[in-house]
C-alpha cells in the first residue's frame, strides 16, 4: 500500500515524541501511519539520537574536541559514574571539549566547559551579516523585495556574486532561478540547518545571534521563487537554537503571515547535511543521499520544484536587498562578500569570525589573538578538506585557491594543530568519523571508509604501514564510485597527511610514497 507523502513525514516526529523507537511508539505509527513495523525500526536505526542511551553524556570525538582533551574528560566522567557515549562534531567546537547530555526523560542539554563570544574584527558597516549587531523587527528587506518584484531580488542576488555556503559554493542565484522556472506551481523552500561538519559551528551563532536575518532571507526566498511553505531542517542536538527560531518565529509573526514555516528536527545524522539526503529524511524515510539528476530545483520535497538553501546564505540575502549586490560583492578580497570563518583547535580565541572571502589563515588567526604553539597544520574547511601544512598559511581561504590545491572550503571550518599533534592520529579522527556517518549505500563508501579507518588504525597503535600502501588506490576507488560528496572525499584527511608529512608515516612496512614507480 502507497502512503501519501504526509502521513510518512510524520513517522520521525512520532518516534522523537515517544523518545525513540519503544515497542509501543513502533505499534502506535505501525496503527496510525500504516508503515510496516520492520521499516519503522530501519527508519529508526538509522538516526543516532535515538541511539544514544538515555541518561548518557554522549562526549564528542572530533578532532578539535580531542585537541582539547575530549578523551580524558570522557574517562573522568566514566570514572564519576556516568554513563559515556562518543559522538560525532556537535558544532560546539570553539567550546571544546563538548558534550552533549541526554536526561532520563530523553531531553537533550548541551554540556561544554568554555563559551567565548568573539568582537566582530572588522567595522560593522562591512559586515553582510553581523553577528554581534541587532535584528531588524521591521524586515524592510522584504518589504522592499516585495516592492521591487522577483526579477529584480535574483537580479541583485546575480549581481551579488553570492555562492552558497553550506560548502559547495553554488552560485544561489542560479538555484533561485532554476526553482522559479518550473512550471509546477507548488514549490517548496527547505532551510539547511543540519549542520554537522566537524570543525563548523557558524550556523548555530547565526539562529542564536541573528535569527530574524534567517527568517527574512528564508521570507525573501519564498516570495521569490512562488512558495508558500517553508521547513527549516535544524540539527536535533541544536536545542537552544531551536527554541531561538522558535522564538523569533513568534515575534516576526506579523511580517510572515503570507508563509507557513514548519520547524523539523533532526536526529542525528551527518549525512542528512547532504541536501537530497535531507528531503529524505523530511520525508520520513533512512537519510540516504538520491541520485541525481533530477535535482531538487526539480523534484525535490514531495517531488516538488524545492530551493535548499544553507543558513549563512539566507542570512546573507536581507542585506544584499537593502545595501545592493555590487556592494555585497566588494566586501570579498578574492571572491565575493564576507564570509562566516569557523576557527578552532591550537588557538588563542576559536570562535565564528566574518572576514571579507579570501583571506588568509595566518590573517583569520591574526584576529583570535594569534596561534597556541607552534603551529604545523591545518585543515581549511572541516573534515572533507583534509590537511594542509604550514606553507598554505598565506593562500587566500576561499572555494577558488583552496580548490587548486585539491582541499576544499567547504564550510569553512578551519581548525589548526600545533606541533604536539601527530599527523596520524588526526588523520585517524577524521577516518573514524567517515566511517561513522556513511550511509552505507555505496560499495566504495562503504567499505572503502572502513579500509581507510583501518589503515589509520593499524598504523597508529602499531607502526605497521601495509595497510597504508592502498590508501591512494582505495581512495580514487570511492572518489569515482561514490554518489555524495562524503565517500568522494572521505579518504583525503588520511592521504593529505601522508602527502604532506610522510616521515609521521615512516613504519615497518614501505608507504607509498617509498615504493618504486
Ligand atoms: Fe552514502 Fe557514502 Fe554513498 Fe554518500 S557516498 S550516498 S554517504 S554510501
Amino acid at each position: 500500500m502507497r502512503l501519501s507523502h504526509e502521513r510518512r513525514e510524520e513517522l520521525l516526529p512520532l518516534l522523537d515524541r515517544s523518545h525513540g523507537p519503544t515497542p509501543e511508539a513502533i505499534q502506535a505509527a505501525h496503527r496510525d501511519l500504516r508503515v510496516p513495523k520492520a521499516e519503522i525500526w530501519s527508519t529508526a536505526s538509522f538516526y543516532s539520537l535515538f541511539k544514544l542511551p538515555s541518561p548518557a553524556i554522549g562526549v564528542c570525538q572530533g578532532l578539535s574536541c580531542q585537541l582539547k582533551g575530549a578523551d580524558a574528560w570522557a574517562q573522568t566522567l566514566k570514572d564519576q559514574g556516568s554513563a559515556v557515549a562518543r559522538v560525532s562534531c556537535l558544532g560546539q567546537c570553539d567550546r571544546a571539549p563538548a558534550a552533549i547530555q541526554k536526561s532520563a526523560d530523553h531531553s537533550l542539554s548541551p554540556h561544554y566547559i568554555t563559551d567565548h563570544v568573539p568582537p566582530a574584527p572588522i567595522s560593522p558597516g562591512e559586515l553582510a551579516i553581523h553577528l554581534g549587531g541587532e535584528d531588524d523587527l521591521s524586515y524592510a528587506a522584504l518589504h522592499l523585495a516585495r516592492t521591487r518584484g522577483p526579477d529584480q531580488v535574483v537580479q541583485a542576488l546575480e549581481n551579488s556574486g553570492l555562492q552558497g555556503r553550506g560548502g559547495a559554493g553554488f552560485p544561489a542565484a542560479f538555484k533561485w532561478n532554476a526553482v522559479r522556472n518550473q512550471s509546477e506551481p507548488e514549490r517548496y523552500v527547505v532551510c539547511n540547518a543540519d549542520e554537522g561538519e566537524p570543525g563548523t559551528f557558524k550556523d548555530r551563532d547565526v539562529i542564536l545571534r541573528r535569527p530574524h536575518l534567517l527568517l527574512e532571507g528564508l521570507a525573501i526566498a519564498a516570495y521569490t521563487v512562488g512558495a508558500r511553505d517553508i521547513l527549516i531542517y535544524v540539527r536535533g542536538e541544536f536545542v537552544e537554537e531551536r527554541r531561538s527560531l522558535e522564538q523569533a518565529l513568534t515575534q516576526a509573526a506579523p511580517h510572515l503571515e503570507d508563509f507557513s514555516f514548519q520547524l523539523v528536527s533532526g536526529h542525528g545524522a551527518y549525512i542528512c547535511g547532504e541536501e537530497t539526503a535531507l528531503l529524505e529524511s523530511l520525508e520520513g524515510r533512512r537519510g540516504m543521499p538520491r541520485l541525481k539528476p533530477p535535482y531538487p530545483t526539480e523534484a525535490g520535497f514531495r517531488q516538488k520544484p524545492t530551493l535548499i538553501n544553507n543558513v549563512e546564505t539566507l542570512a546573507c540575502v536581507p542585506a544584499i536587498l537593502t545595501r545592493g549586490g555590487e556592494w555585497f560583492k566588494s566586501l570579498g578580497r578574492s571572491e565575493a562578500g564576507t564570509k562566516l570563518y569557523c576557527l578552532s583547535g591550537h588557538v588563542q580565541h576559536p570562535g565564528v569570525y566574518e572576514l571579507p572571502l579570501g583571506v588568509t589563515l595566518n590573517e583569520l588567526v591574526a584576529t583570535a589573538g594569534g596561534f597556541d604553539g607552534t603551529p604545523k597544520a591545518f585543515s581549511p574547511g572541516g573534515a572533507s578538506s583534509g590537511f594542509l601544512p604550514m606553507r598554505y598559511a598565506d593562500t587566500p581561504l576561499d572555494f577558488g585557491s583552496l580548490a587548486k590545491l585539491g582541499s576544499m572550503l567547504g564550510s569553512a571550518g578551519v581548525v589548526v594543530l600545533n606541533d604536539t599533534v601527530k599527523m596520524p592520529e588526526a588523520a585517524l579522527s577524521q577516518s573514524i568519523f567517515f566511517e561513522d556517518e556513511s550511509c552505507g549505500q555505496c560499495a566504495p563508501c562503504r567499505i572503502g571508509t572502513q579500509l581507510v579507518k583501518r589503515a589509520a588504525e593499524t598504523f597508529t597503535q602499531s607502526q605497521n604501514a601495509t595497510h597504508l600502501q592502498h590508501i591512494d588506490e582505495i581512495g580514487w576507488q570511492m572518489e569515482e564510485g561514490s554518489i555524495c560528496g562524503l565517500g568522494m572525499v572521505a579518504a583525503k584527511p588520511l592521504q593529505n597527511a601522508m602527502h604532506y608529512f610522510p616521515d609521521e608515516f615512516q613504519g615497518d612496512h614501505p608507504t607509498p610514497s617509498e615504493r618504486p614507480s
